[in-house]
């Protein structure tokens, strides 16, 4: 058996075991199984990216549920990808061309598109190199790309069904707009932020009453000078005058009185010299601003609606880039900013402009590259949702899809509920091309699965296939199933869809998982995923949200190298409460780093101890050949079918904590799980079993040469079933000191999880435990106390209050000694049977510390009383100052808490030095009496 360290070193250990666990294959999933199931597939993450905490937190609990279900014997899938993330992987290969002073539209599609496809080699697998290294254990036998071939298939095959069942339709419709990666953007990916601008009141004069006249769009190209026909006017108010060159009608609400003359009639627009109508409509609120709203279809959403409703022209007066075009008349050419600045100032010389109002509202911008998002009308490829959204909706409904928290079902409904048809076209180079084709010559729209080589209408051969790409969103709704090998029905597909559980983040539930469930019910006719469960978020220390401009990230990376991987991930792990957010602090890291140490100290003691008893042989011997897969673990009766008292204690918790663990797991409770695991291992295990397994193996102990083996084994198999607790948890130590511990044929991730042992339950040692624990920590106490040097033996007089506490004081007199650092325990008959000194009762027993014992009470007092002066001065300088107001109202509030904090632990410092004065007195007394 190699011999354990003496220093723990994660970052020796844990690269050497995440390079083995994937050389060696052990988390390959097995199509052709029959053990139950259980399945999962990784929320993609961007080909571009690198691991943020947000990911490492969440597939820390997907590997913890992925690991323990492994060792529970099912048939596990943790199927790994990435997301070829259109508009992000574009910008960084068109950053790189800038830099070599190249454009894509100068090297052309083809071109750019194989420059991508170089850098997706070189520099695409920096995710799934951080998440070997974090020890994921993922199936990478069945990685995915979203461009895969297979993949690419699935998405052609879902987009002509979905076309052919006109859930697919092409149409002008108003679009986020993004002028700088000049592409449509899906709401989700514009951000609002508030914005404190401006309202702009603009006059529009009314012209006189008359018959009803055509809209005009004569295109001015120059100043005009028009005289305006009347002297009547509205007034119109939009944060965005620009867009008034598009107008083209004024609205009114149907039941606004004010505004019933102007029914019928119309306004010309300024700067313009167009004549557009006034229509009424709901579109208009008269609470608001005045009552009167410009229209203009092309530029937004709801008055595009309108304009459909009342039959308006839609004129679209900006280009791609966010400029002015020719319909702006004598603006084109300008940048839409510099436009607004120019409308504002001729509005003014006209005396149109009546007022301009500070106002603060949501401006949305995109969430890339922060450029201010303008709705345009363009012409787009969209998804029909309603009919999925429903199916989606009772699914959930129905129950066949759970979410974890619960809260997020409602959320899930007011989505799905409200939803609008999804636009799918992306202006870019990057993805899975629109499956479209037009015809050159009769302009047939052809929507085919393989490229076609002439026209289905007219049998022209000249045919051009749409330029767009498919919205990424698009090609990860289909993940669950087109991973698996859909649209044909491969045994990955049949055995693991739908998946298990999805682990994923609340900011892409609508982006994605809202997505999955319509496409996997609309394709497999099942839901993707029996569970959703939510993680939370991790923010710092202050609970603020991480980012580069605070400068408070914590780079996963650079944490685990500093404390280990195993460390990181427990602190993740025991600060994941469902919907709550995490504060992550480094502080955290370190203490669970402790524990790891805590962990490799006892394991390196067993090694030693063992090899010191001339035992490994013993345990060489043993390892894997006594391994029982179904969970369970028995410990060896010691000698005349008698076990020990700490092996049925230790025996009877280690049942009851992977019941524990089971039942926290099975509930997402990943901090209760860490938390039931950390107090046993360091609390119940090292603290207590190991220190009396001390006791009873240390050469020339109470144990007979017979006996000791087989104590032994049942020491060894304790920490064995501990280990294998923690391993789901914490991978990589665990792996490295069961590996140590014995002759391994497998590896640790591939042992049973401890099973819940109903034989192994023993309240009669748990409660005989905690009264030995009991004593043991009451005199530690007392000691403390009385300050009695940590070194220095004292005798301890014990009368116990019933027979059975009596005997069992008795029997591990030897112990209580040595864990109190005792000279002697003296049962005695009587509670008051001491020569005096301090003393202590409580139900079940009295403890007794002998004056001549205890730390010469005289000196004692002596320094008490010294140090109950100083307290008492300190406080008094404290109270003082807290009670002046001239300083109160001067210092900062910092300085005022900090010192009434100070006088918070003065008072209990003194109360405590006041305390164990007023004991001294008693144990005087108490001797006095007698
Ligand atoms: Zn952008
Ligand atoms: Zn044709």
């Amino acid at each position: 058996m190699p011999e354990i360290p003496k220093v723990y070193n994660p970052s020796e250990i844990e690269p050497l075991w995440a390079r083995r666990w994937v050389d060696e294959r052990l988390f390959v999933a097995d199509a052709g199984s029959d053990r139950p199931m259980f399945s999962l597939v990784i929320p993609p993450p961007n080909v571009t990216g690198s691991l943020h905490m947000g990911h490492m937190l969440e597939h820390t609990e997907i590997d913890i549920i992925i690991r323990w279900k492994r060792m529970q014997g099912f048939n596990t899938l943790w199927l790994p990808g990435t997301d070829h993330a259109g508009i992000a992987t574009q910008m960084v290969v068109e950053q790189q061309l800038a830099k070599q002073g190249l454009d894509r539209r100068t090297i052309g599609r083809e071109a750019f598109e194989k420059k991508v496809w170089e850098w997706k080699e070189q520099s695409g697998d920096t995710i799934k190199k951080q998440m070997i290294r974090l020890g994921a254990s993922c199936d990478w036998s069945r990685e995915r790309f979203t461009l895969d071939a297979g993949l690419s298939r699935a998405v052609r095959e879902v987009f002509v069904r979905l076309y052919e069942k006109g859930l697919i339709y092409r149409g002008k419709y108003i679009v986020n707009w993004c002028p700088r990666c000049q592409t449509a953007i899906s709401d989700l990916e514009v951000v609002d932020e508030e914005h404190a601008g401006n309202l702009y009141h603009i006059r529009y004069p009314v012209l006189p009453a008359g018959p009803v006249r055509k809209p005009s769009a004569p295109v001015p190209t120059e100043q005009s000078d028009n005289p305006i026909p009347t002297s009547e006017y509205v007034v119109v108010a939009t944060t965005r005058p620009e867009t008034m060159l598009g107008d083209t009608a004024v609205a009114v609400n149907p039941a606004d009185e004010r505004y019933k003359k102007f029914h019928g009639r119309m306004a010309r627009l300024p700067l313009m010299d167009r004549d557009i109508p006034f229509i009424t409509d709901e579109l208009a609120d008269p609470a608001f601003g005045t009552g009167v709203v410009k229209v203009t279809p092309a530029h937004d959403a709801n008055d595009f609606q309108a304009g459909l409703r009342h039959n308006l022209p839609q004129i679209d007066v900006m280009d791609e880039r966010g400029r002015m075009n020719e319909n702006a008349g004598r603006f084109a050419g300008l940048d839409r900013f510099e436009a607004r600045r120019r409308i504002l100032a001729e509005l003014e010389a006209q005396g149109l402009l009546e007022k301009i109002e500070p106002y603060t509202h949501a401006l949305g911008r995109c969430q890339r590259c922060k450029t201010i998002v303008e709705p345009r009308l363009s012409t787009q490829w969209f998804v029909k949702v309603k009919p999925l959204a429903d199916a989606a909706v009772r699914a959930v409904e129905k129950g066949r899809t759970r979410f974890v928290p619960e809260n997020w079902t409602k959320i899930y409904f007011d989505w799905m509920r409200n939803i609008r048809d999804w636009c799918i076209s992306r202006q870019l180079w990057w993805g899975h091309r629109i499956p479209a084709w037009y015809c050159q010559s009769c302009s047939e729209v052809i929507v085919a699965r393989e490229t076609p080589n002439q026209c289905s209408h007219c049998g022209h051969s000249k045919l051009e296939q749409d330029s767009d790409v498919l919205d990424t969103w698009f090609s990860s709704a289909l993940w669950p199933f087109s991973t698996l090998g859909w649209p044909d029905l491969t045994p990955d597909l049949k055995l693991f869809y739908p998946t298990s559980l999805m682990i994923t983040g609340f900011d892409i539930l609508f982006f994605w998982v809202a997505r999955m469930m319509m496409m996997g019910l609309e394709f497999m006719g099942d839901v993707p995923f029996r569970v959703v469960y939510i993680h939370s978020l991790v923010r710092d220390a202050e609970k603020q949200k991480m980012s580069k401009t605070r400068g408070n990230v914590i780079d996963p990376l650079e944490v685990t190298d500093r404390y280990g991987t195993d460390a990181v991930r427990f602190t993740l792990a025991i600060m994941a409460a469902p919907g709550t957010d995490i504060a992550l602090s480094e502080d955290q890291m370190k203490s669970y780093r402790s524990f790891a140490n805590k962990i490799w100290n006892a394991a390196r003691f067993l090694s030693m101890s063992q090899e010191k008893a001339g035992l490994t042989d013993r345990e060489q011997s043993k390892g894997d050949k006594e391994q029982r897969y179904d969970g369970s673990y028995r410990p060896v009766a010691v000698a005349s079918g008698q076990l020990s008292l700490e092996d049925r204690w230790i025996f009877s918790r280690l049942s009851r904590i992977a019941r524990e663990m089971a039942k926290a797991l099975e509930a997402f409770r990943f901090h209760e799980a860490s938390y039931i695991i950390y107090h046993f291992f360091w609390h119940e295990f090292c603290d207590w079993y190991l220190e009396l397994k001390k006791l009873t193996l240390e050469p020339g102990g109470e144990l007979s040469r017979d006996a000791i083996g087989p104590a032994w084994d049942n020491f060894c198999l304790a920490f064995d079933v501990a280990l294998r607790l923690l391993h789901p948890t914490m991978p990589f130590i665990t792996e490295e000191l069961w590996q140590r511990l014995a002759e391994r044929k497998t590896s640790i991730a591939l042992a049973p999880f401890p099973a819940y042992d109903a034989a192994l339950v023993d309240d009669a040692a748990e409660r005989e435990m905690s009264l030995l624990q009991e004593i043991i920590v009451n005199i530690r106490n007392m000691r403390a106390e009385i300050r009695v040097d940590a070194k220095r033996k004292i005798a301890v007089e014990l009368y116990a209050a019933s027979e059975n506490l009596g005997q069992l004081s008795a029997h591990h007199r030897q112990a209580i000694e040595r864990l109190a650092n005792l000279s002697s325990l003296t049962l005695v008959s009587s509670p008051l049977s001491s020569e005096g000194g301090t003393l202590r009762s409580l139900p079940e027993f009295t403890l007794s510390i002998p004056s001549t014992d205890a730390a010469a009470p005289g000196a004692l007092r002596e320094r008490l009383l010294k140090e109950q002066q100083k307290l008492s001065r300190e406080l008094e300088t404290v109270v003082g100052r807290l009670a002046n107001e001239q300083f109160l109202s001067k210092a900062p509030a910092k300085v005022v808490d900090s010192l009434r904090q100070r006088k918070g632990e003065l008072t209990v410092q003194y109360s405590k030095v006041l305390e164990t004065l007023e004991k001294l007195g008693e144990t005087r007394s108490h001797r006095d009496t007698e």
